[in-house]
């Protein structure tokens, strides 16, 4: 059977290399887009082992003419756009570039799409955080999206624009609305991954405390591994369409941050309310968390709860991993590190 070709945008990122390491295991051609002016690392591939088993291609969502070639040239069976300024807390400070990343370059791949490559299936990685402060107690594809960022603002208009390119041009695309998923090759700038580094050096003693925002925002947390194979189902179906992925669990960053603490060995007292907060370590009496304002976001999204039961009874798709075992998992990598 010939043997399938999938582009992966951001490649470099977290879900770009699961995803490439997964699609690989299924036997495709993998090509990853890579922007020119990255820092040119592409250390999560290496941690992996597949740098050597992908093609790297130069790919910038901000040049319209460098993306119509690479589709073009291409042929590819699969698009999977994963590429975005993705982080929420930085979508503040560049609103303007997030919007032309995020929202203006999914435009130029659907372009580029509908003109010369027709027949090419699209994933877009759209967001829990285009919910916002939804009112419901869980949420789905019929929930109401209010977001509350320049970042879900920007992944909302790649989100319609997917709906938009199905109904009017009758091409293949899907939106994945995936909840926060994590893994030990989560990016430093989230939550997880500097709670889950930052503990370790504090444990090291090369560090003497860690600093948060807001402690009480729930997230539903699922491990970026599991997700990546929702993508590829999403796109395996016989009718475009889009879909919940979430863990359908919910936990405050504290919740999170008294798991991890607990399995580096520390026995956290909580002290104090507001920017006075802090946790001490009952074994040493040392401060290990305190609260610094400035963590927090001019607008927050407190809560999000995803349903994903469209996606279990559709695709067939279910997590694997509890958030216990993704603490242990991003833990354990970590300490690999002070062996
Ligand atoms: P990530 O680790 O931040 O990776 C983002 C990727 O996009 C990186 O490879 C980055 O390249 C690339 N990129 C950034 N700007 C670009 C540009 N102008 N042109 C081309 N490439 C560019 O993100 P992730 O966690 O893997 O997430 C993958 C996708 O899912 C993102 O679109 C994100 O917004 C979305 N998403 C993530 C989550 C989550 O919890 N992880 C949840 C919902 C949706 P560099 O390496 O050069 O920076
Ligand atoms: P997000 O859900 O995509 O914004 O993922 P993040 O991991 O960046 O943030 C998750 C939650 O943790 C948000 O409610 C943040 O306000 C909260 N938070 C608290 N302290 C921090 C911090 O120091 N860094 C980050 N990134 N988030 C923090």
């Amino acid at each position: 059977m010939k043997k399938k070709r999938a582009l992966i945008t951001g490649i470099s990122g977290q879900d770009g290399a699961y995803l490439a390491r997964f699609l690989l295991d299924k036997n495709y051609t993998v090509v990853g887009g890579e922007r020119q002016n990255a820092s040119g690392s592409l250390w999560r591939l290496k941690e992996l082992g597949i740098e050597k088993k992908v093609k790297i291609v130069p790919f910038e969502l901000l040049e319209e003419n460098n993306i119509s070639e690479v589709v073009r040239m291409g042929k590819f069976d699969e698009i999977y756009n994963l590429a975005a300024q993705s982080f929420v807390g930085n979508s503040y400070n560049t609103p303007v570039f997030t919007s032309n990343v995020n929202a203006l370059g999914l435009s130029r791949i659907l372009e580029a799409i509908r003109h010369s490559s027709k027949d090419t299936k699209l994933y877009q990685a759209s967001t829990s955080e285009m919910y916002g402060n939804a009112k419901s107690k869980k949420q789905n594809e019929s929930t109401p999206f209010q977001p509350v960022s320049p970042y879900a603002v920007s992944k909302l208009y790649g989100h319609w624009m997917i709906n938009l390119y199905r109904e009017a041009y009758d091409l293949f695309c899907c939106s994945g609305i995936l909840f926060n998923h994590e893994s030990p090759l989560r990016g430093k700038e989230f939550v997880t991954k500097k709670i889950i580094t930052d503990l370790a050096r504090v444990r090291y003693n090369a560090l003497s405390h860690l600093s948060l925002g807001n402690i009480y925002s729930k997230r539903d947390w699922g491990y970026a591994e599991d997700y990546v194979e929702a993508m590829w189902l999403m796109l395996q179906q016989r009718k475009a369409d889009d879909f919940v992925i979430s863990s359908g669990k919910t936990y405050t960053v504290k919740d999170f941050i008294n798991i991890a603490a607990k399995y580096y060995g520390f026995d956290l007292k909580w002290q104090g309310k507001g920017f006075s907060e802090k946790a001490i370590d009952k074994k040493t009496n040392k401060i290990i968390i305190k609260i610094d304002k400035k963590y927090f976001r001019p607008t927050e999204v407190n809560y999000l709860y995803g349903d994903s039961s469209k996606a279990r009874k559709i695709l067939n798709w279910s997590p694997k991993t509890n958030i216990n075992e993704l603490i242990k998992k991003m833990c354990d990598y970590e300490l690999e590190k002070y062996k």
